[in-house]
Order: structure tokens, then sequence, then C-alpha cells
């Protein structure tokens, strides 16, 4: 039977050959998105494994977190960044899954990000996720949620587009506005919770600052935050 499907599997291939995300080879087999090449170059951080890290360390005297960290590196014009473009840009959802898993991998690899109760993926404003057809923090989260056993809450948050409102205010209040318009929908679901809350890439913080603040709102809460990607 396994030879049979293995049989099926190379038949197709030739039809509808996969191809690497990462650098487009067709040395991929049906596991994962990415050749074993590119799984092997991405420029991890180890930064799970730190407390003090510079995740965490850009949320000092912001927001009070439990740990942070970020997979990898993001530098311009190299695989992260193609990886970026193909799970936003290019509908490849499978990416997604795959380095959800790999991040969630990494967080078994130390105590700290233990006892998280529910997977928050960073929320895209309406419009957005109406145009890409889906939230690629969101993504990231399931591929975790099947590593980790922990529930995704996608629907717990909501972002907010700016309102007509705001067109009397000048240019950096409207952006800051912007920056804090997240709001908590299931309350209920997130209270007394260790929540980890997940974006693709962290660059300033403050959109996930801005989330945070929302979350700690809830009693008893517990917020830690992982990323894919980390640009200094
Ligand atoms: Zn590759």
């Amino acid at each position: 039977m396994l030879q049979i499907k293995n049989a099926w599997q190379d038949f197709t291939h030739l039809f509808f050959p996969a191809l690497c995300a990462g650098c487009g080879t067709d040395a991929v087999g049906t596991a994962a998105p990415l050749c074993i090449s590119c799984i092997k170059e991405l420029p991890l951080t180890n930064f799970h494994l730190h407390a003090g890290n510079p995740v965490e360390k850009d949320f000092w005297g912001r927001i009070n977190i439990n740990a942070a960290t970020a997979l990898c590196h993001f530098t311009t014009g190299t695989l992260i960044q193609q990886l970026l473009h193909q799970l936003k840009y290019k509908g490849h959802q499978e990416l997604g899954y795959f380095l959800g898993r790999l991040m969630a991998a990494s967080l078994q690899q130390c105590d700290r990000f233990d006892g998280v109760d529910v997977l928050v993926p960073l929320p895209l404003f309406a419009s957005r996720l109406r145009k890409r057809g889906y939230n690629q923090s969101a993504l990231l989260c399931q591929g975790m949620s099947g590593v980790l056993s922990v529930p995704v809450l996608e629907d717990a948050m909501v972002r907010l587009s700016a309102t007509d409102t705001q067109t009397q205010k000048n240019r950096i209040q409207r952006w800051k506005n912007m920056e804090d318009r997240f709001s908590v929908l299931s309350p209920e679901a997130l209270a007394g919770k260790h929540v980890l809350l997940v974006d693709d890439v962290i660059t300033t913080g403050a959109t996930l600052e801005a989330c945070g603040q929302q979350l700690l709102k809830m009693e008893n809460i517990k917020l830690s935050i992982a990323a894919l990607a980390y640009t200094v």
C-alpha cells in the first residue's frame, strides 16, 4: 500500500512539481514546503533559550511580558525575506503551518514558555484580511497548535480600522491612534490564561505593544510573545 502511495506521489510530482518556497528547487518531499538546504540555512536566533534576549529587552518598560522570542533574524535580500513574501503575498499558506511547527519545536527546547494555554494571532484589519484571504499569523498559530496541543483563538481580538472622525487629526495623531486600536472580543476566553501572542515580524514592536496592552487588561492574564522573525 505504501509503495502504491509513493508511486502515486512520484507520478503526481511529475505534473504538479512541488517547489521549495525558499530557492525554487524541486528537491522537496511531501512533508515540507522547503528543501533541506533552505531549512538548514534559516538564520535561527535561539533567543528562546535566553531570558533578557533582544526581543524581551525591546518590551522592557513598555508591557509586562513573561517571555518573548523570534525564531529567525530578518535581513533584507535573504531567504527569510523570500519566505515572508511567499507567506504574505503569494498565498503560500502551507509555508505558514510549516514555519509555525518550527516555532513550536523551538519553544519546546526550553521551559520558559511552559504552561501556555492559548495562542492568539495578531489580528489584521478586516479589509486586509478580506483581500489576503487569511491571516499569516493565524497560519503560524495553526502550525504551532498541532505541536503544542494548545488551541488557537483567532477571533478573540479585533483590529479596528481608522474611522472618518480621525480625518481631522494630524498625521502623527492618526498613526498613533491606529496603532492603538485593538479590542478584545472574548475576555472570558482569555482571563486567567497564559496567552502566547503570535506575529510574523517584529520591527519596532509598537503593534505588538498596542495589542499586548489590551490583552493585559484581562484579569490574571500572563502574556508571552513569539514571532517568526526579528528585525534589528
Ligand atoms: Zn530551498
